[in-house]
């Protein structure tokens, strides 16, 4: 990891490399010498002894190697798809079984000699493996290779790599000892000496030859630890860096007993949670601090972060400061800006709104106050990030839904200041813990984890599809109690390619079925202003259904309407499914959330039935995460997540957790330029460079 010159050399020079193998490489992102010390397996298989198959015992791990002599996949009751691949030695017969993986079956091809090695299990009278590792040593044509007997692929822990065509496990095994036994010399340990001690962790040598050709699976496991430590440590160092850099500036201190905040806060037309007053007291720490605030509100929709963004807001105000606000879209931009100005009525505070959508001589009129000071706050979208955009003195940063927003955006607001202002996040996609440790290493979190009082907890119903009548009685009959409805749909018209229903397609026909009750149409591609009126109806409740698409996921506040129809529901993320669901639920009487869809597989119903289980905003965050995985849950390709190659951010939390202890406190005692720190930044510096840079890494 380290890059000198030896290393980065080109894999051209290794051994049994030329220019089809250079090709080949790059195809699995290995172009150097050291790509390919990092090149790890993703599986190791078991050859120490290979058993044969009449000997094996059941319940044991073992190892054992037979040929292909069947094999095929059948669908159970529950629509689950069991794959079993059969083999055979002298002695006797045992299956591979794989679950709702079909594409095993095509793996292995009849004839082929295999090693499968796993726990063995007795099952309906016959011997299987479930999930073995395997591997083919053998294919179709029948040649076994030569050196099929040398010293790195028999009686032993064998390394399996994911590959690409043209390559074998054989060829590549022998291409990256090759680079163990001549580089590995080259890689110098980065990480301190105590570091090592107190986690029990090998050096780094050990752990990479190790990683690749262990001589038994304890020695692996140690190998897996130290690399996955490293994974985590540099992250978390990177991350310690940025929060030790960012609270080396100043920041104004902040007023928190100013005039104009007591008297928003005595005149609030209810009392403030604990849980936000709890994180009312946390910002405010922050902005006595001197230091800049750097945290995130995680709150489930409904839980009431804009009022706390709002005070925080005013309290810049009290120390003569200016506020921007920055949210995801116009229309959450324009609430932002209704409920602030409600909040202000009374109150000597000039606020600002900055939209792409405003007219030029608006627009020319606000960017002169917010230099001269004379606007307070200033809500907006993006166009606050704009070159054109000038403060006379920035104190406080909100940016609304941060999940909508990059890293660099934020960068660019925070530098607007001349210094770095104090900087609120808000999200209402809770992030599991675990997760949040990889995302937000550098930031403080306060959570937001209680209701205002008075609200029922959201019914949730699973419709099926041919269930429409049943549907539409349910919706009558609320209709009459006065409740108004949204109705989602994943598509705004109609799509050739895709059999979904759309908005506009629907909204006939709930005008048509509900004939009696106003019907209207919102969606994305609507102008601004139409859409806006159409809100504004909704909410002044001249509207009773309203049809939509994914418009109104975020934020959109209208406490009566009471009833959430979502079709094609499995379309949807579970934590989108969430946040269209906070749309109700937001006042006193009993809301629902209609789920219709027809989820096709296993993981689709578990989903579904997740939404009815339950509306905990964090549990079903920890339901998507594992459900999808990390990189697909956060949406877009955020720093730090893709980038482990061994390290698993879930399944290896506690490493994380021990890895981020260690970050913090090294970067705390440590003196990051100091030589013997050099090699260590340096991969830091290479890995994270690009979202450290604002803050200037030594
Ligand atoms: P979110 O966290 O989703 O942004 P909001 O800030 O929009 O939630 O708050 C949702 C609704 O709850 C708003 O109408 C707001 O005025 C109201 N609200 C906020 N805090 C309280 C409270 N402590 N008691 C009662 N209602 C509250
Ligand atoms: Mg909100």
């Amino acid at each position: 990891m380290y890059i000198n010159n030896i290393l980065s050399k080109d894999v051209q020079y290794i051994k049994g490399v030329g220019p089809n193998r250079v090709k080949i490489l790059a195809k699995l992102n290995i172009r150097t010498v050291l790509d390919l010390i990092y090149y790890f397996p993703n599986t190791w298989v078991d050859r120490t002894n290979i058993t044969p198959i009449n000997k094996v015992r059941i319940g044991e791990k073992e190892a054992v190697k037979g040929v292909v002599i069947d094999k095929g996949t059948i669908i159970t009751r529950s629509r689950l798809k069991i794959t079993q691949v059969l083999i055979k030695d002298e002695k006797g017969y045992i299956s591979g079984v794989w679950y709702n993986q079909p594409y095993m079956e095509k793996i292995f091809n009849k004839g082929d000699s295999v090693i499968f090695f796993g726990k063995v299990e007795f099952f309906r009278g016959a011997f299987q493996i479930s999930t073995p590792e395997y591997e083919i040593i053998k294919t179709k044509t029948g040649k076994e290779s030569a050196d099929e007997d040398d010293i790195i692929n028999v009686n032993r822990i064998v390394p399996i790599y994911p590959l690409t065509e043209n390559i074998s496990q054989k060829q590549l095994r022998k291409i990256i000892k090759y680079a163990l036994d001549n580089y590995l010399n080259y890689i110098e340990e980065y990480l301190p000496d105590y570091i090592q001690n107190k986690y029990s962790l090998i050096n780094i040598k050990q752990a990479l030859y190790n990683i690749h050709f262990p001589t038994d699976f304890s020695e692996l496991e140690k190998s897996k630890k130290r690399l996955k430590f490293d994974e985590f440590f540099i992250l978390q160092t990177a991350f310690a860096l940025r929060r030790k850099r960012i609270k080396e500036n100043k920041a104004p201190v902040l007023n928190i007993h100013g005039e104009l905040f007591n008297k928003i806060l005595n005149n609030l037309p209810f009392t403030l949670t604990s849980a936000q007053e709890r994180t009312l007291n946390e910002i405010k720490q922050d902005l006595i601090s001197g230091k800049p605030m750097n945290r995130l509100i995680q709150g489930d929709v409904g839980s009431g972060k804009t009022i706390v963004a709002l005070l925080s807001c005013v309290i810049a105000a009290d120390s003569n400061m200016q506020s921007a606000i920055m949210a995801p879209t116009e229309i959450l931009a324009m609430q932002h800006m209704k409920n602030f100005s409600n909040f202000l009525k009374d109150i000597n505070i000039r606020i600002g709104l900055l939209t792409s959508g405003i007219r030029k001589s608006e627009k020319q009129d606000l960017l002169a106050k917010l230099k001269t000071g004379d606007i307070d706050i200033i809500i907006g979208t993006h166009a606050l990030i704009q070159e054109e955009v000038a403060f006379k003195n920035l104190g406080l940063v909100v940016i609304d839904e941060q999940h909508r927003f990059g890293v660099l955006q934020r960068a660019k607001l925070m530098e607007k200041g001349g210094f770095l202002p104090h900087t609120l996040i808000m999200t209402a996609t809770p992030i599991p813990r675990t997760l949040s440790l990889t995302v937000y290493g550098d930031t403080d979190i306060s959570i937001i984890d209680e209701l205002p009082p008075g609200r029922k907890p959201i019914t949730t119903i699973l419709f099926e599809d041919n269930k429409k009548e049943k549907l539409y009685s349910f919706i009558l009959q609320r209709l009459k109690e006065g409740a108004q409805i949204y109705a989602v749909y994943p598509l705004v018209q109609e799509s050739e390619k895709l059999d979904l229903k759309s908005a506009i397609e629907m909204e006939k026909e709930w005008a048509e079925v509900f004939s009696d009750y106003k019907t209207a149409l919102v969606h994305g591609q609507m102008k601004n202003e139409e859409r806006d009126k159409i809100m504004k109806d909704f909410k002044e409740k001249k509207i009773d259904i309203l049809v939509a698409t994914t418009v109104i996921e975020v934020g959109i506040d209208v406490p009566t309407a009471t009833v959430m129809v979502i079709e094609h529901a499995e379309r949807f993320g579970l934590s989108q499914l969430h946040q269209l669901r906070g749309r109700v639920g937001r006042g006193e009487t009993q809301s629902y959330c209609i789920l219709i869809g027809d989820p096709k597989t296993e993981e689709g119903f578990k989903r579904l039935n997740i939404m009815t289980s339950t509306n905990d905003g964090f549990r079903i965050a920890e339901e998507d995460l594992a459900i999808r995985g990390p990189g697909e849950f956060m949406g877009t390709r955020q720093h730090g997540i893709s980038e482990f190659k061994i390290a698993n951010i879930i399944r290896d939390n506690n490493i994380m957790e021990i890895a981020k202890e260690a970050a913090f406190n090294f970067i705390q005692q440590s003196d990051i330029n100091h030589n013997q720190n050099k090699r260590l930044f340096d991969i830091i510096k290479t890995k994270y460079g690009d979202s450290l840079n604002f803050v200037n890494i030594g």
